[in-house]
């Protein structure tokens, strides 16, 4: 295995004699075949090809196997957003009936996926915070517990989550630890190096990185031993009637029955697929991901260190700042950086947060983070704006929180940008 750098750059695809040298784009629906046993083989999972793009692409793939390769993982699947990510990774094996277990400080739309839309589904979520001890996280499993979601560092809380030890604490009681990688990327954190089973990743913020494309990426680290619970995991452990009687824990082994599961069933009746085009849109954000990841840190310690001395801000969140509740956690899961996202509260409350938005002139307001430019958002009157105040305080997210996520410019720019804008209150 090559280091993060050179998979960022080359990893996925590597091309024959003669061939592109970049990843082509398979603008194609469908693929042709000879014979109809030939394709009956697609179907049955018997060999492994292309028929149907809502299935399989090559572009897809090739771009999933470079994920795959940056988090250290088996198997790797593209989704259509991080939304389709997330909801798969958990839907893939949970059921009506079932019970997750997630942190209280995630996205808004997760956050909204699992306490609204996938509680109509069946499944019931307990949120724990994401500093509970072991003896919380123990409580919260329930026999019928299937899952431990988490994101690595929360949007927009900026909390960082203890992976080794919340993994311990599922594998013990026989459950995986599904953790959302998008602010971290693998260029700053692999969490599967730490434990976690599956992965996740809402490639539209800094895999894609230029506000282009929106898409998702689910990856699986292989390990998670679903025979050996194949009580709890009925789904990869007894056969599967829409697919002619297939075992995926069988079949695929450890290392790619949950991603040959998740696109057999999954994307074959939900069809969340990210198109050819926004993967090559992607591949190319991932090409420098790496770089831009060292600036975006960067720029973000320098901007919440120069917030942090401010008389006009009433408090910074930022795991790396001296000081920071979870600057022990960032050291260890991120030694070399977090990442562009900083959060604070301007003094005045929710009226000087919109008043110092709107003076920004270089920092534009955006519903989006992690991307080239620098951006930010009142999340208490956007991605969150569905939650209750408590939901609010619970997800870490204060009325008078100001996201701000820094691009790749330069840092005094950034800076000068938010004096004038701080000056003028
Ligand atoms: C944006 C985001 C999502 C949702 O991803 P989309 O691509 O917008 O669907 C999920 N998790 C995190 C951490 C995010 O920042």
């Amino acid at each position: 295995m090559k280091r993060i750098e050179t998979i960022c750059v080359q990893g996925g695809y590597t091309p024959k004699n003669g061939e592109p040298r970049q990843i082509p784009i398979v603008q194609s629906t469908t693929f042709k075949y000879d014979t109809s046993s030939d394709m009956a083989k697609l179907f049955d999972l018997e060999a492994s090809g292309y028929f149907y793009t809502r299935l399989q692409n090559p572009t897809n793939d090739s771009v999933a196997a470079k994920i795959a390769q940056l988090e250290g993982g088996t198997a790797a699947m593209l989704t259509s957003s991080g939304q389709a990510a997330n909801f798969y990774a958990v839907f893939n094996i949970a059921n009506a009936g079932d019970h997750v277990v997630s942190t209280s400080t995630i996205y808004g739309g997760t956050f909204n996926l699992f306490s609204v839309t996938m509680r109509k589904m069946g499944i019931e979520f307990t949120f724990i915070s994401p500093a509970s001890t072991r003896e919380e996280i123990q409580a919260a499993i329930r026999p019928n517990t299937k899952a431990i979601f988490a994101e690595t560092i929360a949007n927009p809380a900026l909390t960082m989550f203890d992976i080794e030890l919340f993994a311990d604490v599922a594998h013990k009681n026989g459950v995986p630890i599904i953790v959302d990688n998008t602010f971290a990327t693998p260029v700053h954190c692999r969490p599967i190096e730490w434990g976690a089973d599956i992965v996740t990743h809402s490639t539209t913020k800094y895999m894609d990185g230029h506000g282009a494309a929106v898409g998702g990426a689910i990856v699986d680290a292989g390990r998670f031993d679903w025979m050996a619970h194949a009580d709890k995991f009925a789904g990869l452990c007894t056969p599967d009637d829409s697919y002619h009687g297939v075992t995926y824990a069988e079949r695929f082994g450890k290392e790619g029955a949950f991603i040959t599961k998740c696109t057999a069933q999954l994307m074959r009746d939900f069809g969340s697929i990210q198109s050819p085009q926004n993967a090559f849109l992607l591949n190319l954000g991932l090409e420098s991901l790496h770089v831009r990841m060292a600036r975006h840190a960067e720029n973000g310690l320098k901007v919440a260190r120069f917030l942090s001395e401010s008389d006009k801000i009433s408090w910074v969140v930022y795991p790396e700042l001296e000081g920071d509740a979870n600057y022990a956690l960032a050291k260890k899961y991120c030694p070399n950086g977090t990442c562009g996202v900083v959060s604070f509260g301007v003094k005045g409350g929710r009226a000087a947060a919109e008043e110092f938005m709107k003076n920004l002139k270089l920092i534009a307001i955006e519903t989006h983070v992690a991307d080239a430019r620098s951006c930010c958002l009142h999340p208490a009157s956007a991605t969150h704006r569905q939650m209750t105040d408590e939901e609010l305080y619970a997800a870490g997210v204060s009325p008078d929180l100001v996201r701000l996520s820094c691009g790749i410019e330069n840092a005094q720019d950034l800076i000068d940008d938010i004096k004038q804008a701080l000056e003028r209150l």
